[in-house]
């Protein structure tokens, strides 16, 4: 396989795919709006593509282990205009089942795999959730809604070229760190094409993730048969975790393919749901490949290859993911000390200061009570739960300041004594 020519056909072949139709998927279309001559994403890629065979190589050198299963955590931005764009959390639930079942091969369909294909079709170990914590720590069901004034949103550009949906400004939604978290964006595409995706190394950091037409998300009957099975996710997906169409970028040709050894060469996609054998470049072509273009019911499998390269790119561009606390429990953070959370009163005050803290943890507070003249007159050492008031009837009237230190965080108020 000649890779050169493979990097170089990724970024030119707008064309070349345009004529297909290709309804499912629009990879060329962002990797040929960021990549048309830019050297640097063809530099990003090449790095990308030698990491990817070294640690293929290192890997296949060692047994093969059981692996943990690895969890990514997944937000889903809904981008709407009409309101059937505005699609349920059923249905994004839907999806998450769907792909989920498609990457642990638990796919209802796997009586469509030829024989010839059965043993080259693997559980990926990788799982996908919906985040149960945000960017900044709060609670999330990993689900954004957004309303836009523009129709087709997924495909429509600003003034400067910019892809309104990845954008607050422009009508769409800012994603979530792409090293933490899988951002889908599902907005309308006005049909074509039904999804699109970034390979690692090709989208600035704002444009890094999924981007889906509602019609062809989840599985529920508000879906577009024959891409009602949730697999233009999927798809999209692969190509998020650095894998190419299975006939590789360019058609019409069985000079380079996907990179991955156990995928046969190919000259180009299928569409529908082709018979078996249908074959190109002297092999069988496996149609069922969730890389391929068949119909959704008939997209049943990756392949032992396939699941390197995907998990060659968590172990390198898309490591981030592997420590995202996306998934995980909430933190609470503790609440600062300011003028909100530390309440004193009555003041003046004549016998019993109150003290009422508004803090959610239990680290020890320093509590100070300094005279006009700076001299410390009073001091303990609380929980927040402890302090409750102090007794003040033994000091000689006038100012007092009253400081609290938490940790590195102090505050000062003045009081009077009467
Ligand atoms: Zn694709």
């Amino acid at each position: 396989m000649n890779k050169l020519l493979l990097f170089f056909t990724l970024f030119f072949c707008t064309q070349l795919n345009a004529q297909f139709l290709d309804e499912h998927c629009g990879q060329s279309y962002i990797s040929s709006f960021h990549g048309s001559n830019n050297e640097e994403v063809i530099t990003q890629r090449n790095e990308i593509e030698k990491f990817t065979s070294e640690w293929i190589q290192n890997y296949q050198a060692q047994p093969i282990q059981q692996r943990e299963v690895i969890t990514i955590p997944v937000v889903v931005h809904v981008v709407w205009n009409e309101a059937e764009e505005n699609i349920s959390d059923l249905q994004i639930e839907s999806q998450i089942d769907a792909t989920n079942a498609d990457f642990r091969k638990l796919n209802a369909n796997l009586s469509k795999i030829p024989d010839e294909f059965l043993d080259h079709a693997v559980d990926i170990e990788i799982e996908f959730c919906l985040a149960t914590v945000d960017p900044f720590g709060n609670a999330t069901n990993g689900i954004t809604r957004t309303q836009t004034d523009f129709q087709n949103i997924a495909t429509l550009y600003a003034p400067g070229n910019e892809l309104r949906i990845f954008n607050d400004d422009l009508g769409g939604k800012n994603g979530w760190s792409p090293e933490k978290y899988l951002n889908i964006w599902v907005g309308s595409t006005g049909g074509f094409p039904l999804g699109y995706a970034c390979m690692p190394g090709t989208c600035p950091s704002w444009e890094d993730g999924v981007i889906i037409d509602p019609l062809v998300f989840g599985t529920t009957c508000n879906t577009k048969a024959p891409f009602n099975l949730g697999r233009t996710t999927t798809h999209e997906i692969g190509h998020f975790f650095n894998l190419y169409h299975i006939w590789g970028s360019a058609s019409d040709e069985c000079q380079e393919d996907d990179l991955v050894d156990d995928t046969p060469f190919q000259n180009g996609p299928h569409f529908g749901c082709p018979i078996y054998p249908t074959s190109s470049c002297g092999s069988n072509d496996m149609f069922v490949n969730y890389m391929d273009y068949s119909d959704d019911e008939c997209l049943a499998m990756f392949t032992e290859g396939q699941k390197l390269r995907m998990l060659a790119a968590l172990n390198g561009p898309r490591s981030g993911l592997l420590t995202s606390n996306g998934c995980g429990l909430i933190t609470p953070s503790p609440r600062s000390l300011n003028n909100n959370s530390v309440l004193i009163f009555p003041n003046p005050v004549i016998n019993c200061l109150h003290i009422d803290l508004d803090l959610d943890n239990q680290t020890p507070i320093l509590i100070s009570l300094y005279n006009a003249m700076g001299q410390r007159v009073l001091s303990s050492v609380n929980t927040p739960d402890d302090v409750r008031s102090v007794d003040v009837t033994s000091l000689v009237p006038g100012v007092y300041f009253v400081n609290f230190e938490l940790g590195n965080q102090s505050i000062t108020k003045r009081i009077v004594v009467e």
